[in-house]
């Protein structure tokens, strides 16, 4: 079998679902400046419909088998048209340890970035076609399943931070069987010391509201730096929360590791890691307790399984980051509850993720079920497409 042809496509539709809008941002990179700072979350609150598009990838191959994957970003799609399409066109689509060595190294930017994140597409397109050349689910493949159902947490970003509202909707979460939720934090060191208690003000409501037995995890997005993270782990810890996530900016591994040894909470990270070597490095410098390797953006499939050997060995668990579902479900139904224990599910962005898909997964009583047909199991709904546009670069 050979790779005939790499399609790039743009998908138009009108997204109306009738399900909540996200109507607040988390705390960021960028709120270092006041006029980052005092921005609004973009105003996605109202219900009115609106036009939506999403880029896919699709290799075809010479008998018949196709595999997409998507939704993708702009430069994904640009850094595959442009640059990895010609290293494909006639490969073993199989061979996936072959494409993944000679994508890795056509270029030397190829290690970290979009280049990676390009990579990350291709090889989850390829998992796709490699599941439906052996009439299989992709984590039958990777060696699952080793559980029937993987449990998720809910992820809240978007959700309102008013404390009235945020005590209602962690009850919710709860009482429709979620054993586990992460919140985001919007405050950080350039709100001044009153971010600190604004910040409390939320974890202190989550846990009056949810009691001892649900676990909490905190998000800050990149947006703080070292004082006011381990000041802010010290106040969080009586309140016992799994992990506090990406503090400061990814780069920044020695400040990792100083927040890790004094804020007294574990700490998380790693969604903007790129490959196992990125991840070495973190777990050399005990940066991290928690790594939220992205299968979308760090390698696909064929590098998270390559990060969860190496995480294990460290005795770290791999949570992957909840950009996509169905990558890191297959990953997880497919590895020891004890390296992978839980999904991230991203509660109000998986409407717009999975829109133009025909089987939607969405996590019942906490738990998301696995995928049953061959392949990783996206099927694009044509009744959802209203236009549908071929993109080139050559
Ligand atoms: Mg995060």
């Amino acid at each position: 079998m050979k790779i005939s042809e790499v399609r790039l496509v743009r998908l138009h539709g009108v997204f109306d679902d009738p399900g909540p809008r996200s109507v607040e941002r988390q705390v960021g990179a960028l709120d270092l400046y006041p006029e980052f700072r005092e921005q609004a979350a973009p105003a996605r609150g109202d219900a009115e419909p609106r036009p939506i598009t999403a880029i896919y990838v699709q290799i075809a191959t010479d008998e018949g088998l196709t595999g997409t994957w998507g939704p993708l970003m702009a430069d994904q799609a640009f850094q595959i048209g442009a640059h990895l399409r010609r290293h494909l066109l006639g490969r073993d689509p199989i061979a996936s340890e072959r494409i993944w060595d000679v994508l890795s190294r056509q270029d030397r930017h190829a290690r970290k970035g979009y280049m990676m994140m390009a990579i990350s597409a291709v090889d989850l397109a390829l998992w796709d076609i490699r599941g439906k050349a052996a009439s299989l689910p992709v984590y039958r493949l990777l060696g699952g399943p080793t559980r029937d159902a993987v449990p998720a947490y809910a992820s809240c970003l978007g959700y309102s931070l008013d404390l009235d509202a945020v005590r209602r909707q962690a009850v919710a979460f709860k009482e429709e069987g979620y054993g586990a939720q992460k919140w985001f934090f919007r405050y950080g060191p350039g709100h001044g010391r009153a971010a600190l208690e604004k910040n409390m003000a939320l974890v202190r409501t989550l846990r009056e509201a949810v009691g001892d037995d649900v676990d909490l995890m905190f998000d800050a997005w990149l947006g703080w730096d070292v004082p006011f993270s381990i000041e802010m782990g010290r106040r969080m810890a009586p309140f016992s929360p799994r992990w506090l996530e990406e503090p400061v900016p990814p780069d920044r591994i020695d400040a990792y590791a100083e927040i890790r040894r004094q804020a007294g909470i574990p700490i998380a990270g790693g969604e903007h890691e790129y490959t196992r070597w990125g991840f070495k490095t973190l777990l050399d410098a005990e940066a991290i307790d928690v790594v939220q390797a992205d299968p979308d953006w760090t390698g696909g499939l064929s590098e998270m399984v390559k990060i969860c050997a190496l995480a294990s060995a460290y005795g770290k668990q791999v949570i992957p980051h909840g950009h996509s579902v169905l990558p890191a479900l297959h990953l997880i139904a497919a590895q020891s509850a004890e390296v992978c224990p839980l999904l991230e599910y991203l509660i109000l962005h998986n409407a717009q993720k999975q829109w133009f898909h025909k089987n939607k997964y969405v996590p019942e009583n906490g738990m998301m079920r696995l995928p049953e047909g061959p392949g990783l199991g996206l099927e694009i709904d044509p009744a959802r497409v209203t236009q549908r546009e071929e993109l080139h670069w050559e």
